[in-house]
């Protein structure tokens, strides 16, 4: 049994108690785990349960996670899917032939990569811009006529910041939709709904989930009964794009202390990215909570409570230097990915050295670790 989230209840009060599931059966805080591929009907051929037929399509533990997801995103549906990379596509599979699309430049590149290659299979015209200046985002909209507008802020590793309202606009007066990945912010720090976005998409992989064992992602959407979201919603049933329920059990159980890991993981953050402004061995901290970050007021009107746990900065002398001090890191461990309760480090130039990214680059998923220690790793890797 689910009762509805009371709205007026913050964050961290719905995120605690899962949005209100309690296992009904047994009286469990926890819910149950539901495996059932398929469920029984009685002997008129009536369904024992209206809600359940065939796992592909239903499932408790996927539904106690969307509405947990939706509470926190203020989203009046939610989609799970098995990563973040299958919600992209989920989206971009409803874009007819022969349409265009917008998408920002130098986002997640595995994002970039395979729209690239899916809008070259479709026949969809793909513009790339530069979406955190909201001035060619419009002349690229009013030019292009999109029937799809993508944003990613803060995008990933670049920590580029796009004003959600502004873009919203400016899609909206095209009759494009704006859908934004707030996968860096989580719904902790964003609700790109309630800044006129239609669509949010998380890598759930990220900082939802946050303990680097679950692979999903998630579409949230302002209006369930769009054209749009009906495609999506029809096409994840039928093409079979679903989260299987133990993730969807550990995502809840992640997602229960996501305000809580959000919040000390960004203060932390905050804290590395104003050590590494003054440190004499690094070039540039690009992290949207420093006041001289370009996007640094855009950021505060539209994230609250922090900036997130993602930060990159550059290192003097460039890739060997950078690669130096990632190798020298003893906290941080060297892997790919962000949001997790372990602190990352990851050198972007050696995944994609083809898109600009600064060969001196590093990037950090800051976790929960104490700042102090995570600091005197930085120090020491830095040599100083
Ligand atoms: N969007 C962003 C911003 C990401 O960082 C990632 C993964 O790194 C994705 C989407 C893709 O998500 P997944 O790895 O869960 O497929």
């Amino acid at each position: 049994m689910t009762h509805p989230p009371k709205p007026e209840l913050h964050p961290a009060t719905i995120a605690a108690q899962a949005a209100g599931a309690i296992d009904t059966e047994t009286g469990g805080v926890v819910p149950a785990i539901h495996m059932a591929t398929t469920f029984v009907r009685d002997a008129d051929y009536a369904p024992m349960n209206s809600e359940n037929i065939y796992l592909r399509s239903h499932n408790e533990n996927t539904r106690i996670a969307e509405r947990l997801l939706s509470a926190l995103e203020g989203a009046a549906e939610t989609l799970l899917f098995p990563s973040g990379m299958a919600a992209v596509a989920a989206v971009f599979r409803s874009i007819p032939n022969g349409a265009s699309v917008l998408v920002q430049r130098q986002i997640y590149w595995g994002t970039t990569a395979w729209i690239r290659d899916f809008c070259a299979r479709r026949h969809i015209t793909l513009q790339e811009v530069e979406a955190s200046d909201p001035e060619p985002l419009a002349a690229a909209c009013a030019s292009l006529r999109p029937a799809l507008v993508w944003v990613e802020t803060p995008s990933n590793p670049w920590l580029r910041i796009t004003e959600i309202a502004a873009a919203a606009d400016i899609a909206h007066g095209v009759g494009a939709k704006l859908v934004v990945d707030g996968t860096a912010a989580t719904p902790v720090l964003s609700q790109p709904l309630a800044h006129g976005a239609d669509i949010v998409m998380h890598s759930a992989t990220k900082g939802i989930n946050g303990h680097s064992d679950v692979l999903a992602g998630s579409l949230s959407v302002a209006d369930a009964g769009s054209e749009m979201w009906e495609m999506i919603r029809t096409d994840r049933n039928m093409a079979g794009a679903v989260l299987a329920p133990m993730e969807a059990w550990l995502l809840t159980r992640g997602m229960r202390t996501l305000p809580l890991r959000i919040r000390e993981m960004s203060r932390s953050a905050m804290t590395l990215a104003q050590y590494l402004s003054d440190h004499p061995q690094v070039e540039t901290v690009m992290y949207p909570g420093l006041s001289a970050h370009p996007g640094h007021d855009v950021a505060a009107r539209q994230m609250t409570g922090g900036f997130g746990c993602l930060l990159s900065f550059v290192v003097r002398d460039g890739s060997t230097a950078a690669l130096r001090a990632a190798g020298r890191l003893q906290l941080f461990h060297r892997a790919t990915s962000l949001g997790g309760v372990e602190s990352l480090v990851e050198h972007r130039f050696t995944i994609e050295p083809h898109t600009g990214i600064p060969e001196g680059l590093l990037r950090l998923s800051v976790g929960i670790e104490d700042v102090e220690d995570l600091k005197m790793d930085l120090a020491q890797a830095l040599g100083q």
